[in-house]
């Protein structure tokens, strides 16, 4: 029987659709801006005739949101979703399957990102470990053979480790999660744009590493970045590092640059030898087309 899926990416600033049927074909992609529903009076009713339309023509038999957000770790609760405060502190995925008759689950949206970038593979490793530094420091644990989610579903919080002498030991910045000083806080495309407001408001944040990489403030940037990267790796000693996101995805951003510094600060020797150091190549596609894989694992898997 051929089975199709929903894979849906919801970010802050756009919501993304992608549909997948069994023969991995993909269809319907479409995105809309986020606060075109978030922002309605009922965003959850606003979302469910969103999906409605996605799917009319097709028999969907599951629905996969990726949420930018700390959901419990059964997945069934959103715990913290500062950018869409909508969908905050709700049994999401339960409350649209309600209104539209189609199962619905979901995860983080890195997962979907990581879960995309695994799928390249020609097998899926046993443990292997996403960085993505884009508006926050997006990070994803795949550990013997599955998605790690901490006891309160908040692990991979990498971003939120408390290195305050980082960058401004004098003065520790606040972070959106209500610590202050946060390691996200100086390693993040938030701290870019904030740079680049004071040291170079002439300057595109898209060119900021084209016309500005040999600044001691971004080489430092690029230093903090590796050293933060290889802590995690220094704990968890994974097969493969994944990193993509949209701060490395800017142009010219010190790539090798930043490969070198992480293979400097491994622990030697088994580390810093074996550990295989993987750039992702996403597109505008990567988050709601992993979603679609996401579903056909959950869903296969539930039927
Ligand atoms: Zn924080």
């Amino acid at each position: 029987m051929t089975q199709s899926w929903l894979g849906i990416d919801i970010g802050g600033t756009s919501t993304r659709f992608q549909i997948m049927d069994s023969d991995r074909q993909w269809q319907g992609f479409h995105k809309i801006a986020t606060s075109s529903w978030a922002t309605t009076d009922d965003a959850l009713s606003a979302l469910a005739r969103l999906i409605q339309d996605a799917v009319k023509q097709q028999d969907i038999h599951g629905v996969m949101l990726g949420l930018p957000g700390i959901l419990s770790r059964d997945r069934s609760q959103v715990l913290s979703l500062p950018f869409i405060q909508a969908l905050d502190h709700q049994p999401i995925a339960q409350l649209l399957s309600e209104k539209i008759g189609i199962p619905v689950a979901m995860d983080k949206d890195v997962n979907h990102l990581m879960l995309w970038d695994l799928m390249q593979m020609a097998q899926l490793p046993d443990n292997a470990v996403g960085i993505y530094p884009g508006t926050g420091l997006g990070n994803s644990l795949w550990l013997n053979g599955q998605f790690y989610h901490g006891q309160h579903g908040s692990s991979g919080e990498l971003g939120h480790i408390p290195l305050v002498y980082a960058a401004s030991p004098e003065q520790p910045l606040p972070c959106p999660c209500g610590n202050l000083g946060c390691v996200e806080t100086v390693t993040s495309g938030h701290w870019l744009s904030s740079w680049a407001r004071r040291m170079a408001p002439e300057t595109a944040i898209s060119a900021l590493f084209s016309q500005h990489q040999a600044h001691p403030d971004l080489q430092a940037f690029v230093r903090r970045l590796a050293q933060v990267i290889a802590i995690e790796m220094n704990i968890l000693d994974p097969q493969y590092l994944i990193l993509g996101g949209g701060v490395l995805g800017m142009a010219d951003f010190p790539l090798s640059q930043l490969h070198q510094q992480i293979i400097q600060y491994l622990r030697p020797p088994a580390t810093r030898n074996e550990l295989q150091i993987i750039f992702s190549n996403a597109t505008d596609y990567t988050g709601c087309r992993g979603a679609c894989y996401a579903a056909e694992r959950h869903f296969r898997r539930a039927l």
